[in-house]
C-alpha cells in the first residue's frame, strides 16, 4: 500500500513525508513516478522534491552506463549522508551500539559488556559507547539516539523481572540522564517493537505493510505489525510472547509461572543447558559450540527449541493471520536457520496452503545486527514514514528540518 497525498493546506509535513516514503521503498524514484502514485499535482511534487534535495535529504542519482537519447527522467533516492542516528542496544550483560546512516547502513559499531544491574554503569558505558561513535564522524547531522530494550516497560508484575530483562531496574530515568548528558534526542522502545520497525524501514519488510515479528535474543518477544504502526494493546504491552505459558507443569520461569515458551526458546534458555551461569560469557560460548555444532547439550535443545518454534508459528498464525513472520533479534544468524529448518514441515494452520508469494516465515537478513539496527531507527522512524498521526500533530514556526518535515521536538526522553 502507498500512502495518498492529501490537498489540505495544514498537510504539507506529511505529503513530504510520503514522498520521502516513496523514493525510500523503491530505492529511487522519478517526479514522474512520484506523481503517478500519489494523489498530489506534479508542481506539488516538484516542490516538495526541490526542498527535500535543497536541505540534503535526497539527491539526484548518477546515470551510469552509455548515454541514451533524450533526456531521461531524473531518479530520485534517499542521501546516505543526510546524517547519522545512534542505535543502542540494551540487553542483560552487554550494550552493543552503532552509527547507521539514513539507508540503514552501519558506518561503525561497538559494545562492552557489564553487570546492567548497575543503572550508574550502564549509563557510563553508554555515554563511552556515544562518544567513541562520534569522535570520528564529528561532521554531519546526528538525528539522535534510539535505545532498544527488553520489555515490557510499563509496570507490570513482570517488568525488570528475571535474567532475560534488565533486572532490578526501577524506571526508565537513566535515558533522561542520557539526553541530558549528550544534548540529543533520545528515543527508546521494547526491542521487539524497535527490530519490527527497523525491518520496516531497511529490512525485509521494506514492502510489506503488515506481518508478525518474533524477537529472538536474550529473551523472546513479538510485535504485530499493521499498517506499518506496532500495535500495542491496552497498555503497550501486547504480543509479550515469551511469557505465554505452552509446556504445562515446565520449567518455572521468573514470571511467576511454569513453562513459558522463552524458557524453551531464547539464548537465555540456551545458555542455561549449556551451563553458562555468566552473561559476559554468553555469546562466545554459544558462538563456539555453535561453529562445533556437535555438544549434544546442544543438539538437543535445539530439537526441542525447534518443536516450540512450530507451535508459536502455529499459534501467531491461527491467533493472528499476518502474510508472514519475520524472525529477528541477537540470536546468532546460523541457529536461527538451523531451528527454522528443523521446525519444518509447519504445522497445519490458517496460513498453511493459502497461495501467497511470501514465505510463512523470513529471516532477517541484518540477524545478528537486527536489534542495534532497530534502535537506530526510532529517532529516524517519524522522519521517514507518514503514519496518519502526524496530521494531528502540531507544528511550530522552525526554519529547520523538523519543521519542514513536521516533526516535534522531543523535550524529554521519548517512548516510540
Ligand atoms: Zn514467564
Amino acid at each position: 500500500m502507498v500512502s495518498r497525498g492529501t490537498t489540505q493546506q495544514s498537510s504539507a509535513p506529511y505529503n513530504r513525508r510520503i514522498v520521502l516514503d516513496i523514493i525510500r521503498r523503491q530505492g529511487t524514484a522519478s517526479r514522474k513516478e512520484i506523481v503517478d502514485l500519489v494523489s498530489l499535482s506534479p508542481q506539488t511534487v516538484a516542490n516538495i522534491t526541490n526542498d527535500l534535495e535543497t536541505i540534503g535529504l535526497i539527491r539526484a542519482k548518477r546515470a551510469s552506463g552509455p548515454k541514451s537519447r533524450g533526456q531521461p527522467p531524473i531518479a530520485l533516492e534517499l542521501n546516505p549522508n543526510a546524517g547519522h542516528s545512534i542505535g543502542i542496544s540494551l540487553e542483560p550483560g552487554r550494550v552493543s551500539a552503532a552509527l547507521v546512516n539514513l539507508v540503514g547502513e552501519i558506518h561503525s559499531r561497538c559494545e562492552v559488556e557489564l553487570d546492567t544491574h548497575d543503572q550508574r554503569r550502564t549509563l557510563s558505558a553508554m555515554l563511552g559507547l556515544i562518544d567513541d561513535l562520534i569522535r570520528p564522524a564529528s561532521s554531519g547531522r546526528l538525528w539522535g539516539v534510539g535505545i532498544a530494550l527488553p520489555g515490557p516497560l510499563i509496570e507490570t508484575d513482570i517488568s525488570f523481572v528475571g535474567p532475560t530483562a534488565l533486572e532490578g531496574w526501577k524506571d526508565l530515568s537513566i535515558f533522561d540522564a542520557l539526553r541530558d548528558e549528550t544534548r540529543l534526542q533520545v528515543f527508546y522502545s521494547v526491542d521487539s517493537v524497535a527490530g519490527a520497525l527497523g525491518e520496516t524501514l531497511f529490512g525485509v519488510a521494506k514492502l510489506l505493510d503488515s506481518f508478525f515479528y518474533l524477537h529472538l535474543g536474550v529473551g523472546l518477544g513479538g510485535t504485530l505489525v499493521i499498517n506499518r504502526s506496532a500495535y500495542r494493546g491496552a497498555n503497550g504491552n501486547a504480543t509479550e510472547i515469551g511469557h505465554i505459558p505452552v509446556v504445562p507443569g515446565g520449567k518455572a520461569c521468573y514470571c511467576g509461572n511454569a513453562g513459558c515458551l522463552e524458557r524453551y526458546l531464547s539464548l537465555h534458555s540456551l545458555a542455561e543447558a549449556l551451563g553458562v551461569a555468566d552473561a559476559a560469557d554468553r555469546a562466545s560460548i554459544i558462538a563456539e559450540k555453535l561453529a562445533r555444532n556437535e555438544d549434544p547439550v546442544l543438539l538437543a535443545w535445539s530439537a526441542q527449541a525447534a518443536e516450540r518454534l512450530r507451535d508459536a508459528v502455529c499459534t501467531i498464525e491461527n491467533m493472528l493471520d499476518p502474510p508472514t513472520i519475520v524472525i529477528g533479534g541477537s540470536a546468532p544468524k546460523v541457529l536461527v536457520e538451523r531451528l527454522v529448518a528443523r521446525a519444518q514441515p509447519l504445522h497445519h494452520s490458517v496460513r498453511g496452503g493459502v497461495r501467497s508469494t511470501l514465505e510463512r516465515i523470513l529471516l532477517s537478513e541484518r540477524q545478528e545486527d537486527s536489534s542495534i539496527l532497530g534502535a537506530a531507527v526510532l529517532p529516524i522512524y517519524d522522519l521517514l514514514s507518514p503514519r496518519l498521526e502526524v496530521l494531528q500533530q502540531d507544528r511550530r514556526a522552525e526554519a529547520d528540518v523538523a519543521d519542514l518535515l513536521g516533526q516535534r521536538p522531543v523535550s524529554r526522553a521519548g517512548r516510540l
